[in-house]
């Protein structure tokens, strides 16, 4: 999400006359998009943001994301930083912004904004920061926003704080960007939100800040896009393009989600299911609000429907597990081990908890030594690698289509519709035949070789 409001905040830049320097040491202007999710992340934005402040000129420094309404935050970095602002007041706070004397003697008198005046509340300001039309990462992959803001309130997570409630984006804005990018060459499509299997569009009926838990529950009156029909949406689009999302809560996966999932032919095979801890006490204690058992009945339904309608059988589940959250003992802690053997994950990003302020958990007593936290993530990722293995094992033999996305020496590198790397010993140029320029382009690939990370194969076509 953070990759996807950098570029947002690009654009509205880039409208504005101003060009990426190329590197911070040159830049008249610094932006920090911050990610508050662990303090190590928030500990690099302190240190850079002090090695700027001593710079001569300083540069106009910008803090935005996670970090910018933290009082605390705007307390340690007082008279360093011009501005704090959230990430959808951006646009509009950059026009109040001074120029630096440097970008005032040139043609640049004052950074505009580009996106459309707002036209309510905020929930409304949310939907128009959601209109800047991004410069996206490269001319293939594209990461389109179809809601934000959570009202989950996990008990370790800022995101409801740093983002606020969840907000979706209509659906009609949403198939419009997709079809434009599909329009111009583009081959992946990820839809990105905090908990996009919550996503649901009223059609008519607008969110406001007071209103938003009626707004969520309103009545379906035929005129509701949830997200298994935004995906059948997307699906109907016509081209040849991949759709993948991130991310999901496992309480709002719904048997209609499922199966639109495993059966749209241009959904990839890949589902990222969060699953944090595998003790139901530590689940309960992150107010995360489903037992181990209902998590792995989830996993063993979406596993049963990929195989009932994937012709290959080839997918991959994917999910993110804490450890050391406060109080997990070790007994608790081998559950999520358990759970791990039992869902046979094919990548699981690991997080050491990371106590945050204005969490919930914060007031919990962050017991669990660094030293132990790290010797769990270590036992999970042993669990882990043989799951992987054993999954990547399956694909040797087979010729799929696979995604080119960047070159080291003689080598290619991509990506399986399951979301698996590949290394690649020849390819196909490109489609056009005009270039010599594989990225992007997919190719067909025989799978040569199983690693436990990744997998190699020679192009075929
Ligand atoms: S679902 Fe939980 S972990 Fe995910 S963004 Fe919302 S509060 Fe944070």
């Amino acid at each position: 999400m953070n990759h996807s409001d950098s570029e947002r905040i690009a654009t509205v830049l880039g409208n504005n006359g101003l060009k990426a320097a190329s590197n911070i040491n040159e830049a008249d202007f610094v932006i920090f998009n911050t990610c508050g999710v662990r303090q190590m992340a928030e500990d690099r934005v302190y240190g850079q943001v002090h090695n700027l402040a001593a710079r001569n000129p300083k540069p106009v420094t910008i803090v935005t994301g996670c970090l910018a309404a933290r009082k605390d935050v705007q307390r340690r970095l007082k008279n360093k930083v011009d501005l704090f602002c959230e990430i959808k007041d951006f646009p509009k706070k950059i026009k109040k912004l001074v120029i630096p004397s440097k970008v005032e003697g040139s043609t640049i008198k004052k950074l505009d904004s580009s996106t459309p005046p707002p036209s309510g509340g905020f929930a409304q300001d949310n939907r128009d920061y959601l209109k800047i039309i991004p410069k996206y990462k490269n001319g293939f992959q594209a990461y389109v926003p179809i809601m934000t803001g959570c009202n989950n309130f996990c008990s370790y997570c800022v995101v409801p704080y740093a983002r606020g409630r969840e907000i979706s984006r209509p659906a009609e804005e949403i198939i419009m960007e997709v079809k434009n990018l599909v329009k111009k060459g583009y081959k992946e499509i990820v839809l990105l939100g905090q908990n996009v299997n919550s996503y649901k569009d009223h059609g008519s009926l607008s969110p406001s800040p007071l209103s938003w838990r009626r707004w969520r529950n309103a009545p379906d009156e035929g005129k509701t896009t949830n997200f298994s029909q935004l995906l059948k949406k997307v699906n109907a689009i016509a081209g040849h393009f991949w759709i993948s999302f991130i991310s999901n809560h496992p309480k709002d996966v719904t048997d209609e989600m499922i199966q639109a999932v495993a059966k749209l032919p241009k959904v990839c095979e890949c589902f990222h299911l969060p699953v944090q801890s595998g003790n139901d006490e530590i689940i309960k204690k992150m107010n995360r609000r489903y037992t181990a058992k209902q998590y792995l009945n989830l996993i063993k339904k979406i596993k049963s429907a990929y195989k009932k309608y994937k012709p290959d059988k080839l997918f991959s589940i994917t999910s993110d597990m804490i450890v050391g959250f406060p109080g997990e003992t070790k007994k608790q802690f081998m559950d999520s081990a358990e759970v791990m053997k039992k869902a046979k994950y094919d990548m699981v990003f690991f997080g050491q908890y990371s106590p945050r302020p204005g969490t919930t958990a914060w007031k919990m007593k962050n017991n669990v030594s660094k030293k132990e936290k790290a010797r769990r993530e270590k036992y999970l990722n042993e669990i882990l690698k043989k799951t992987a293995f054993k999954s990547n094992k399956k694909y040797i033999g087979k010729t799929l289509e696979v995604l080119i996305e960047s070159k080291k020496g003689n080598f290619y590198f991509g990506k399986t519709r399951t979301m698996k790397n590949v290394k690649i010993v020849k390819v196909h140029p490109v489609e056009s035949s005009q270039s010599e320029d594989a990225m992007g382009v997919f190719n067909r690939v025989k799978i040569t070789k199983a690693n436990t990370w990744n997998l190699e194969g020679i192009r075929t076509k």
